[in-house]
């Protein structure tokens, strides 16, 4: 003999109430074979639904066996729990249950995405369903679109579409007026002759009359039963060709399913989607400003120090800036910069002397400092030339007075007249100077330089302007493959023991350079770091949010559960809107960045933005991280829930 369809033996079920324990199911007995057309009748409050559960799987025993096709259930899990709803069992309820974010066949379709069944396989069966439930122009309608009678047609629908052998239906004509509950009734009928199990739970005694088995129920206790006797002995075998698509792709579908309805989610309540993303539209677009003003900042600062030399030594007399002696220190002499020029790891020298003094062409007066320096000094400190040329070695020699101007000298002394200044003679303090050539002016270490500068052979300036020999510095290029400190301590040893004495101190552009980079960088990871934690007041926003929506959604999650959703299904439709409402303000966060970035340029506040290509993928995948992080207490609420909770 084969096993019946559904046993029940010794089935208990009891809810805690104050101290003790309100049995609602006591010791049930009761087998139920395929093909059979079942009501359960009896009181309210009599335990009709809850037996209904347990018969779905949606709700567990306390104790006794429940059996399918001599399957025990109890030891089960719960996605196996889920894998036999989504194969046996079709719902139907009372109040239908439908999704409303959902057209009428989004609905229908449902329990095939959980199945795993193709989507044209899927569109193709609930397009035929419907068509049979009479409902082939309402298709795309929404539930809040369709009449009671129409809404329940559709729940039918979805209850067939993974063909299941047993119809569960409580109440299901207890909401609708009297000819739609007939016309649900009439279908019904249509399926057990189909060949399907019909359980039907009704208090109402015409619903009950088109059953051939009627069941009742008192206080938890089956009173009488009118026996198996006029069920079909043999049932009809339907053909049950349910093809499952491969794996993959049914994943693939069921992530699909879960992002789209995500995506409806946040669209029925766009302003709130909005407001829970506006914490983390403002972290991300912090972090990413901030980072790119740091950035900026620390561009221009140095590309203002490359514009002193790059990789260049200056050496000054003295033990420091400040040193009330260094004027005396008259030990640093064009012979260290000659002894200098023959080190192998020099690529030049250039010595400098330097006072001011006051330039003048013809009536025009300007305060300018004048530059005593070698001819290697335009290269060294890569100087842009503009007009004209520079000195060479014999102007050094000849103590020539062919001067070189930069462009602020240029504009102050031959703006007004507009005479093209080279091949003038001007007067820098009482000597007269030939001007050859013109140089862009230094930028100085932070942002523009409006000195007047004057550059003549320092021998020239040594005789004519100061009447010493003593330098007042000696800038070295070290060749660009010699690392700067090394040379620092090379250059050091070397003047240490033609001096006799340390009396002289080293300025490294490099060493300037590095500090000025991991300052920016330090404050830059400063600021990031409080912008971090916007980000993460954000996350506990969304986490906030997510749990509200959790708690809204009960029913929902109910019914997928209901239509075979696994706990996982659950759990990652909840992840994923977690995840896009950050993955979206993540993305609106690095727009607005942009934003401040065009605006900062517009204003030309001196600032600028400058975005790289990092901080914005880490914005990105730590938005999503924070999204899925903050999201999975409340996603795992969702999928935690008691099916049968969710669905009362
Ligand atoms: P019916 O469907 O026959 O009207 P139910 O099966 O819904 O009855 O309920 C049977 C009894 O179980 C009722 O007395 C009800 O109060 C109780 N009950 C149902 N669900 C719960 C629950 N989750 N917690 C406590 N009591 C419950
Ligand atoms: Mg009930």
């Amino acid at each position: 003999m084969t096993s019946p369809l559904l046993s029940l033996q010794k089935l208990r079920r009891e809810y805690p109430s104050g101290d003790g324990s309100t049995v609602v199911l006591h010791d049930i007995d009761l087998t139920i074979n395929e093909g059979e057309f079942v009501a359960i009748v009896g009181a309210s409050g009599s335990g009709k639904s809850t037996l209904m559960n347990i018969l779905g799987l949606l709700d567990r025993p306390n104790a006794g066996t429940y059996r399918i096709s001599g399957r025990e259930t109890s030891s089960l899990d719960n996605d196996a729990l889920s894998a036999l709803r989504r194969e046996h069992f079709g719902f139907i309820f009372q109040r239908y249950h439908l999704l409303g974010e959902l057209s009428a066949a989004g609905n229908v379709e449902m329990p095939a995405i959980y199945a795993g069944r193709s989507r044209h396989e899927r569109q193709e069966r609930a397009g035929k369903l419907l068509d049979r439930l009479g409902l082939s122009d309402r298709k795309h309608h929404r539930p809040g679109q369709l009449s009671g009678g129409q809404q329940q047609r559709v729940s039918i629908a979805r209850a067939l579409m993974n063909d299941p052998d047993v119809i569960l239906a409580d109440e299901p004509t207890g909401a609708l007026d009297k000819s739609s509950g007939d016309e649900v009734m009439r279908i019904l009928d249509e399926l057990h002759r189909e060949g399907r199990t019909i359980i039907v739970v009704t208090h109402d005694a015409n619903v009950a009359a088109r059953a051939a088995r009627i069941v009742e129920i008192s206080d938890g206790r089956i009173i009488s039963d009118s026996g198996t006797a006029g069920s079909s002995e043999e049932p009809k075998g339907r053909a049950t060709a349910v093809h499952v698509s491969g794996r993959f792709r049914a994943g693939l579908d069921r992530l699909g399913e879960a992002f789209s309805m995500a995506m409806r989610a946040l669209g029925a309540h766009r302003m709130r989607s909005f407001l829970t993303m506006l914490g983390i539209i403002i972290g991300i677009a912090s972090v990413i400003s901030v980072v790119a003003l740091g950035t900026g900042t620390q561009k221009q600062v140095l590309e203002n120090i490359s514009s002193l030399g790059t990789n260049t030594l200056e050496i000054f007399p003295g033990s420091g800036f400040g040193d009330v002696r260094s004027e005396k220190v008259k030990t640093l002499v064009v012979g260290d910069a000659d002894a200098l020029r023959s080190l192998s790891y020099v690529a030049g020298v250039t010595p400098t002397v330097s006072t001011s003094t006051t330039a003048r062409f013809g009536a025009i007066e300007a305060n300018a400092l004048v530059n005593g320096v070698g001819r290697d000094y335009f290269e060294v400190k890569g100087s842009k030339l503009v007009a004209g040329r520079v000195f060479d070695e014999s102007g050094v020699s000849t103590l020539s007075q062919d001067a070189v101007i930069d462009e602020n000298t240029a504009k102050a002394l031959f703006g007004q007249s507009g005479v093209d200044p080279v091949g003038q003679v001007i007067l820098a303090g009482s000597v007269p100077c030939r001007v050859i050539g013109v140089i862009a002016s230094q930028q100085g270490g932070f942002g523009s330089n409006d000195n007047l500068s004057i550059y003549l052979p320092y021998t020239s300036v040594q005789t004519r302007f100061i009447g010493s020999t003593s330098l007042r510095s000696v800038t070295v290029r070290v060749n660009d493959s010699v690392d700067s400190q090394l040379a620092e301590t090379a250059v050091t040893d070397f003047l240490t023991k033609r001096h006799g004495s340390r009396d002289f101190f080293i300025l490294n552009t490099d060493d300037i350079r590095k500090t000025i980079t991991s300052t920016t960088q330090t404050l830059t990871l400063l600021v990031a770091a409080i912008a971090l934690i916007s980000l993460i007041v954000g996350g506990i926003g969304v986490m906030n949010i997510m749990l509200v929506s959790v708690s809204e959604r009960v029913g929902e999650i109910g019914v997928r559960m209901a239509v075979g959703a696994r706990r996982q299904d659950i759990l990652r439709q909840f992840l994923i809107e977690a995840g896009l409402v950050c993955l979206i303000g993540g993305v609106l966060g690095i727009l607005l960045a942009f934003g401040f970035g065009l605006a900062f340029s517009a204003l030309g506040s001196g600032f600028s933005l400058v975005f790289s290509m990092t901080p914005i993928v880490v914005a990105v995948v730590s938005s999503c991280a924070i999204g899925l992080i903050f999201g999975y207490l409340p996603a795992r609420n969702a999928s935690q829930l008691d099916p049968v909770v969710a669905l009362s």
